[in-house]
């Protein structure tokens, strides 16, 4: 027989260094209220968009992407015009795509080729073009029901991966929240990036696994882990995340008019945030900093909202993207400063700061700020918000668990997989929405290994989340979880 002819060599296509535009609000009129900033693509402009993309054969995309979205494809889905089938490869990694086409720091467009000649391929925002204008209100399947239950403690990011990938592969769940409702930190996002309704789509697509939410149980007051095994869960995943703020430690922090901007936000993304002043000092250089400055302006219109940081712009961990929106906005930034102490009487009225130099960099790569003496100046302010990061929350824990606090906070256990010290409890989290599902991702392929070690099977990969062939079906028009609570 002749042997194959060689195949063709690979032509990439020609590379376009130059971005469809992504369509913004006008600062004029964002500044007024809570409209979303970043607008969707047409359906015409994302597969222009998409046609950038040179579907490199080592999709480096897809590599930076913490849960393996296999963007490259969604992409080459879109420049064809298939945006049905656009969405069905989004949703089939990613349960919370709708949040995330909103918010995510976007990983993949850092690592994307097209960088190296120009500005990356809009990996994110051609994400929520699959889902405007292809079928996303599809419902996930979940396969062969298994006679094992799994408590999620925690339905933030990490708890909902979880929750998704376990009911997919036909576990029983139950998600335990200490809140009225699920979400974790992604509740504290503000309206003009994503809604709250942006989560609930997100959530309607599991309305066919057997994924049971328990709101307004706090573990370890409410019962605790032992409890929860004893129960007849054969599993434990900690997603406890960082639900409380960190503080200054400075003189003043207590006087009315400074507010930690974890409940600022949490409030204001609920309507019924505090008041703010005519002048606003937010003390963080991180995401947290930026959506509280941008959320200050827009409920006090016209406010003088300076954000103090105590090392430079290039060390700040914001994301660039909302630096500059903030910038765009007419944030004042002042670099290089750290609070001493707020200052009264009776209510804030300004925070002394200190002028911080940099020394060198340390062992994470950033340089430390140390204070030049008697450099002190006041700001004057009405109002002061705290952004200094997050903490996790794990009084009620016992040490037996052996969880470890991460550097930026959330408990972890330390074991492959996520293992705690008890068999069967993991526990994990994550620095982004992403990263914490990234995190649950590999937790699950641990706890499935371990539960299918209990029933004296083998762990398998996650079946197809729409049951592709092979899969189980569930009845037509089931809508009740297999377990009630
Ligand atoms: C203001 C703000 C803006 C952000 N913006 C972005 C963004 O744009 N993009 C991005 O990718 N990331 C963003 N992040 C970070 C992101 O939200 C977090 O990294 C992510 O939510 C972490 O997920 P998690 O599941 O590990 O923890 P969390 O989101 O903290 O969720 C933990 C959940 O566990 C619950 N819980 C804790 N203890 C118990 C208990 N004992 N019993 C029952 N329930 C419990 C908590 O109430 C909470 O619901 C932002 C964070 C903040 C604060
Ligand atoms: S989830 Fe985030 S990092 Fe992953 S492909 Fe989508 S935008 Fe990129
Ligand atoms: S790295 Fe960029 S160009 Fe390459 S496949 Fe991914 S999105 Fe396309």
């Amino acid at each position: 027989m002749a042997p194959d002819p060689p195949a063709p060599p690979f032509t990439p296509p020609k590379l376009n260094p130059v971005r469809v535009p992504v369509p913004e609000e006008p600062v004029a009129e964002r500044v007024a209220d809570f409209r979303e900033v970043i607008h969707a693509y047409s359906r015409e402009a994302a597969v222009l968009e998409a046609k950038r993309c040179i579907q490199c054969r080592r999709p480096w995309c897809v590599e930076a992407c913490p849960i393996s979205q296999d963007c490259k494809e969604y992409i080459r889905l879109i420049a064809a015009d298939d945006f049905d089938g656009a969405a069905r490869v989004t949703l089939q990694d990613d349960p919370l795509a709708t949040t995330l086409c909103k918010v995510c720091y976007h990983y993949c467009e850092e690592s994307c080729v097209i960088t190296k000649k120009g500005v990356p391929i809009a990996i994110r925002q051609l994400k929520r073009a699959a889902l405007d204008f292809g079928d996303s209100e599809r419902a996930y399947v979940a396969s062969k029901p298994k006679a094992q239950r799994v408590a999620v403690v925690g339905a933030g990011p990490a708890g909902l991966m979880a929750a998704w990938d376990l009911g997919v592969r036909g576990y029983s769940v139950s998600v335990f929240e200490q809140e009225p409702e699920e979400g974790g930190l992604i509740r504290t996002i503000p309206a003009y990036r994503m809604t709250d309704a942006d989560l609930r789509e997100d959530l309607a697509r599991f309305r066919d696994l057997d994924v049971t939410f328990v709101d307004r149980r706090k573990i370890g007051r409410d019962g605790s882990v032992a409890d929860l095994l004893a129960e007849g869960y054969a599993a434990v995943f900690l997603a406890l995340g960082t639900p409380d703020h960190r503080t200054l430690g400075v003189p003043g922090e207590d006087l009315p008019g400074v507010l930690p901007a974890l409940e600022f936000l949490r409030a204001s993304t609920h309507g019924n945030a505090p008041p703010v002043g005519r002048s606003v000092v937010v003390v963080g250089g991180g995401d947290v900093a930026m959506d509280s400055v941008r959320t200050a302006l827009r409920m006090s219109p016209g406010a003088t909202v300076t954000l103090v940081y105590r090392r430079d712009r290039e060390e700040m961990p914001a994301d660039p993207e909302e630096v500059r929106g903030a910038e765009a906005e007419g944030i004042r930034f002042v670099f290089r400063r750290a609070p001493v102490r707020i200052v009264g009487p009776g209510r804030v009225a300004g925070i002394v700061v200190q002028t911080m130099e940099l020394g060198p960099p340390d062992a994470g790569g950033r340089r430390s700020p140390r204070p030049v003496p008697g450099s002190e100046e006041t700001i004057a302010c009405d109002t002061v918000l705290v952004a200094v990061g997050q903490q996790a929350d794990v009084r009620d824990f016992p040490p037996e668990l052996g969880l470890r606090i991460s550097p930026r906070g959330w408990p972890e256990g330390v074991g492959p997989g996520y293992t705690t010290h008890v068999p069967g409890v993991f526990a994990a989290g994550g620095r982004s929405v992403v990263y914490a599902m990234g995190a649950a991702m590999e937790a699950v392929v641990a706890i499935d290994a371990y539960l299918a070690h209990l029933r004296g099977g083998a762990p398998t990969a996650r079946p197809d989340p729409f049951g592709g062939p092979g899969s189980f079906h569930l009845p037509v028009g089931y809508t009740k979880p297999i377990r009630a609570p």
